[in-house]
């Protein structure tokens, strides 16, 4: 096959442009993450090194050399940059000037200006050092998890190690004034060529996907959470329960209902309301136990799933809540609020199949049991018990504390 190394280096670059091209034009629909213009802006600084790079032999060695490299570091601290920005922490920029102006003046030591083998080497360390605190970006932000996380440190990684091996690969090539304008064309470096530029292809690809899949997780988050409290909503309560519940445990479910909550509006009107909402979701955020999963169901009413725990433990569980928001509730200065509120507790083991099978029996039985509570008088706690099971009523699989006309109660 007839290869010409050149023209690699030439293809190489159009590359470039073109994926420059595409993250600064995803950056143009998603301007809220920085991150996709500091990587756009590497990828437009390694076009620029790249194009000094091609020019050697015929630029000034100090521009094909010292400053094409130099640019190319710099295009390396700017996407260390963006991950930084990606992680929401600031740039070092005495980092970013620094490690270019540390290459040029390096290369004026006679130890690196006469030997393309020992810039070689410095280059190698200098951009592994780069790429390093890149991947320590990422690793420090692994609380996120994120498969294109996962995946931009593994190709971080690989062509670091790449990179070290650069100058055993390469070898020493001897003296660069009397090969100017031969290295770029030396067949050594045709393979380092083709790392590089796949690299970068990958790379480009791993970071838009980083973004992408953050994008998601927060979208998935967000429909998850109710604004008002910022405890789970219904559907973030299904899901997470169906995480922490293991078939053949016990578990136990509480449903909590506000008492006479549409006077508490009547009278401070519907932010009064909502003040009460948010302070009975501190209540019962400090109140459960750690593992414990608490939601805001809808409206008034607000559920707690209480993994491993018998009727003894959530039947204690839910009189402290009742009791602390009792105290509380005054803190609001609100006249004529009591802070009550009624408690239906259902208890029971998981069947074999797991949560989703038995939500909705569970939630039945609390709301049940939560009934009862109104209809003794309310700020109280009532569990569900067998003598209740008469009144169970069949629900779909997906309801949830069935409604029934409580203006009975
Ligand atoms: P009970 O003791 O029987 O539970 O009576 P209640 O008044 O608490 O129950 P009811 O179902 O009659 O009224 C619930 C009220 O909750 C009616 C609705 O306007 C109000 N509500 C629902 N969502 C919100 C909200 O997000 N903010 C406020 N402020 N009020 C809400
Ligand atoms: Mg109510
Ligand atoms: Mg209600």
């Amino acid at each position: 096959m007839f290869y010409d190394a050149m023209t690699v280096w030439y293809f190489a670059t159009f590359i470039m442009v073109v994926l420059a091209g595409v993250i600064l034009f995803s950056w143009l629909f998603m301007r809220e993450e920085p991150a996709l213009g500091w990587w756009g802006a590497a990828l437009v600084l390694v076009i620029l090194g790249l194009g000094g790079l091609i020019g050697r032999g015929t630029l000034p060695d100090f521009v094909s050399i010292e400053l094409a490299n130099a640019v190319v570091l710099l295009a390396a601290a700017v996407a260390w940059t963006g991950f930084r920005a990606f992680e929401r922490r600031l740039p070092v920029w005495f980092a970013i000037i620094g490690v270019p102006l540390a290459w040029i003046a390096l290369c004026q030591l006679p130890l690196f200006h006469s030997s393309v083998f020992n810039r070689t080497i410095l280059l190698s360390v200098m951009m592994a050092l780069v790429m390093g605190c890149a991947v320590h970006e990422l690793w420090r932000g692994r609380a996120e998890r994120m498969i294109a996380r996962t995946a931009a440190i593994a190709v971080i990684v690989g062509h670091m190690c790449l990179v070290l091996l650069r100058p055993l690969i390469v070898g020493d090539v001897g003296d660069n004034t009397s090969r100017t304008g031969m290295l770029l064309r030396d067949p050594y470096l045709a393979w380092y060529t083709h790392e590089w530029l796949a690299f970068l292809m990958i790379m480009s690809f791993t970071v838009v996907a980083l973004v992408r899949e953050r994008r998601e997780l927060s979208l998935q988050h967000a429909s998850m959470i109710d604004e008002l409290t910022g405890l789970l909503n219904r559907r973030g309560f299904m899901a997470r329960s169906v995480q922490v519940c293991h078939p053949g445990g016990m578990v136990a479910l509480l449903a909590l209902d506000l008492d006479r909550f549409k006077a508490v509006n009547d009278r401070h009107g519907h932010a009064g309301g909502d003040r009460l909402l948010v302070l009975f979701a501190d209540v019962l955020r400090a109140t459960v136990r750690a593992g414990d999963i608490v939601a805001r169901i809808g409206g008034e009413e607000f559920g707690v799933l209480m993994p491993d725990a018998g009727a003894e433990a959530a039947l204690a569980g839910a009189e402290r809540i009742r009791q602390v928001f009792r105290h509380n509730a005054h803190r609001l200065g609100m006249e004529g609020i009591d802070g009550t509120v009624s408690i239906g507790v259902a208890c029971g083991e998981m069947p074999p199949g797991g949560f989703p099978d038995s939500v909705g029996p569970l939630m039945a039985r609390a709301d049940i049991a939560l009934y009862r509570a109104k209809a003794l008088g309310r700020n109280r706690v009532e569990l569900f018990e067998a003598a209740d099971s008469a009144t169970v009523v069949p629900i779909s699989p997906s309801g949830a504390f069935p409604r029934q006309d409580r203006r009975a109660r």
